[in-house]
């Protein structure tokens, strides 16, 4: 079982959530070849260890985070929003808390 720390809602059951798949792929530009689409969308490495992923809390607080999560131990390393305005306000705010 995973247990994920959502910033918003506190740590819940991972069966709250929805994988959204790997976050630190980078997308080309819309008018890029359909082969650097076609390796964006299909092509994963298969890591094992650490990997940022995007999950979606379905069952809370609905906000999509960026989570870093070891994929052999499940370990969650770090957990922000999604949205780069959200997460900047988390990081501000956890610097000021230092
Ligand atoms: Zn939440």
């Amino acid at each position: 079982m995973i247990r994920i720390p959502c910033p918003f809602c506190g740590t819940r059951d991972h069966s709250e959530f929805t994988y959204g798949g790997d976050a630190s792929i980078t997308y080309p530009a819309l008018d890029a070849p359909k082969e650097e689409w076609h390796d964006a969308v299909f092509l994963r490495d298969n890591i094992c260890g650490p990997q940022l992923e995007t999950w979606h809390h379905v069952h809370g607080c609905r906000m999509w985070l960026v989570i870093e999560r070891d994929t052999m131990t499940h370990e969650i390393m770090s957990v922000r929003p999604a949205n780069p305005k959200l997460s900047a306000l988390f990081e501000d705010n956890s610097e000021a808390d230092q």
